[in-house]
């Protein structure tokens, strides 16, 4: 099949890579959209060391199942794969089981191949009424829609900083559940995905000098954005650490101690939450998408999407 390949920080369209066989209670997915994000740029520059077919943001039609109703049903799929057994897993959390695969970024080869696969409880339906291009976003938004599981936001005065697709899609999960909402980035093209929302979307120089918020937001996806987003955070409030990095950073804990802040790591999010947002139909996608490549074509898909102030790259099958 086709795919794209990663090695030792090599990127390679292949055509010659075996379509992979689902093992017992997982399915085959075809693929139709996957889309590049930031972690599988990081991936690229050697975040996590990951050899295979990267990729988790994926759109699909299930060829094989053994349950009832799954085959031929277009799905989006969680990523966390795990053991089924352990104390996390058996609590619903399977993101945190230590001896999880995860879709394109963890022990599992992931979504920018013809084919895919995953245990079958961990896809979802899509509604018809959800296009293609945007069920590509489910994993992202569900990631954005995590911080608003773990703090609660209404009233808040909040910062997102960042300007990619996920701080894009965090501003309006906040936004939609009421916390008042400032994004800060440095591309104007991204920040007018946000024009007519409520959101107060500025460039970096625009940015009120000093003024601190109750909940700040790292979504810069760069080591320095934690330390920044600090400097931004009221004494007593919340910093959500959303950035991964393939480099190590520091954080000042002198200031996390004497502001008495809430520090929050905040990573994957339930997908029934994800699709329950995409269908109040009140996010803003079809102005995030900046472009779509075949797969033959997915080396250049990656570099499209490391273009400063590039939108969410689409590869299609
Ligand atoms: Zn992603
Ligand atoms: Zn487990």
């Amino acid at each position: 099949m086709k795919a794209i390949y990663l090695s030792k920080g090599k990127l390679e369209y292949r055509s010659d890579l075996p379509v992979p066989v689902p093992g017992e209670g997982e399915a085959l997915i075809r693929v139709l959209k996957a889309g590049v994000c930031r972690t599988d740029l990081e991936m690229a520059a050697g975040y996590m060391d990951f050899t295979g077919v990267p990729g988790h943001e994926f759109v699909g039609v299930v060829e094989k199942s053994a349950t009832p109703g799954l085959v031929g049903a277009r799905v989006v799929g969680d990523i966390n794969c795990g053991c089924g057994i352990c104390a996390f897993c058996k609590n619903g959390e399977q993101n945190h089981c230590p001896d999880r695969t995860v879709l394109g970024i963890k022990g599992r080869d992931g979504a920018f191949a013809e084919y895919l696969t995953l245990p079958d409880g961990n896809l979802h339906h899509l509604p018809d009424n959800l296009g293609d291009a945007e069920a590509v976003f489910m994993e992202p938004l569900s990631a954005a829609y995590r911080i608003v599981e773990q703090v609660v936001v209404r009233g808040m005065g909040a910062l997102v900083l960042g300007d990619g697709n996920l701080g894009l899609l965090a501003a309006q999960t906040l936004e939609i559940m009421k916390a008042n909402v400032t994004i800060c980035g440095r591309h104007r093209r991204r920040l007018d995905v946000l024009d007519g929302t409520r959101v107060n979307a500025v460039l970096e120089d625009e940015l009120i000098p000093g003024k601190q918020y109750d909940l700040v937001v790292d979504a810069t996806g760069r080591p320095e954005g934690a330390a920044t987003a600090l400097s931004r955070t009221k004494p007593r409030g919340t910093l959500v650490l959303k950035t991964t990095t393939a480099l190590k950073r520091e954080l000042d804990l002198n200031t996390v101690v004497i502001n008495e802040i809430s520090v929050v790591g905040s990573r994957c999010g339930p997908f029934v939450h994800g699709m329950a947002l995409l269908e109040l139909g009140q996010i803003r996608l079809s102005a995030m998408v900046e472009a779509e490549f075949p797969i033959e074509e997915g080396p250049t898909a990656f570099e499209a999407a490391g273009k400063p102030g590039a939108m969410k790259v689409v590869i299609s099958f």
